[in-house]
């Protein structure tokens, strides 16, 4: 049997950004979250470097399945260095990083390629389960046994990364691989929604099934609970169907250009826009609005530190 992939994908800047530094890739076979982070709006420029090589190297280069994990391992080593190459080369960009969490699906597989915060999900059977592992100071206190997961969910260091692309020369990056069926929905997204939103109700937002009522609901959920960081979510469902035996329905190569377009960092502040647009059905252009507006609240915390301590607890 073969699956078809539908998605929907949808960002919005939130109640109190004033910019919005997520980027978000939904291009069939391809699907990927980027959470920006730096000074002034260095976060935009690092994860729109992410999802452009990404697009640029995966997407492009149509791995086989036998070739998928080695080339979105690539594709984050090559956003990883130009986002440090850009970084090191202008002022305002120093410091700049982004979180990475790409899906690619090939036959009856997802590959995952995930740095950071944001987080990938499988909703199979009505269980939801988060498929990556938070690159976070809270979250490796969690694993270590040195912090509940519910004190970490407030704890006041919680955006604070222990690894990123672009903050370092090289970057450690997760590779996961899982077995796909009909029926399962896949999400990706950055933590201004599974920061808010509790899991109990991203697992009902998915279980409704359609992809584009489910990415407005979370984000509307998002919303709701204050908005406190931009929110991105890419919903995939997988269903039986006819065509090639591959989970992209191979025949969705439609974006000639990076799915997110985003003001350089150097411009002034966008015009507000509507936020977000939905990218859905399987043969849908992918596209996402990056909206500018007003709006205060605390830029997301970047503590170089926190990432080069991360880096060195990686075995060489
Ligand atoms: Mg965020």
């Amino acid at each position: 049997m073969s699956l078809v992939a539908r998605h929907a994908a949808l960002t919005d800047i939130g109640r109190q950004r004033q910019t919005n530094e997520d980027s978000l890739l939904a291009a069939p076979p391809l699907f990927a979250v980027a959470d920006g982070m730096g000074g002034a709006r260095a976060g935009e420029v690092a994860s729109r470097l992410a999802i452009e090589a990404l697009d640029e190297l995966v997407r492009t280069e149509a791995p086989d399945a036998e070739d998928a994990a080695a080339s979105l391992a690539e594709a984050a080593a090559e956003a990883n260095r130009r986002i440090y190459a850009a970084a090191g080369s202008e002022r305002a960009l120093r410091g700049m990083g982004t979180t990475l969490t790409a899906l690619l699906l090939r036959d009856d597989r997802g590959h995952l390629a995930h740095v950071g915060d944001s987080r990938a999900y499988l909703l199979r059977e009505g269980a939801l389960t988060q498929l990556t592992d938070d690159h976070s100071l809270v979250a490796e206190m969690v694993r270590e046994g040195k912090l509940t997961a519910d004190a970490a969910a407030s704890h006041p260091m919680r955006s604070i990364l222990s690894r990123a692309l672009g903050t370092e020369p090289d970057t450690e990056v997760d590779l996961l691989e899982t077995h796909l069926r009909a029926g399962d929905v896949l999400l990706l997204c950055s933590d201004g929604l599974s920061g808010p939103v509790p899991e109990e109700k991203l697992r009902k937002a998915l279980a409704g099934g359609d992809p584009q009522r489910a990415v407005r609901r979370l984000i509307d959920e998002a919303l709701r609970l204050g908005g406190p960081d931009n929110i991105t979510a890419v919903v995939v469902r997988l269903e039986a169907g006819e065509g090639p035996a591959d989970a992209s329905n191979g025949k969705t190569q439609v974006a000639d250009e990076p799915a997110v377009t985003q003001d350089p960092p150097d411009s002034d502040a966008a015009p507000a826009e509507a936020p977000g647009a939905v990218a859905e059905d399987d043969l849908a252009a992918p596209q996402a609005d990056q909206a500018g507006a007003d709006g205060s609240g605390a830029r997301r915390r970047w503590w170089r530190w926190a990432v080069s301590r991360g880096s060195a607890e990686s075995p060489a």
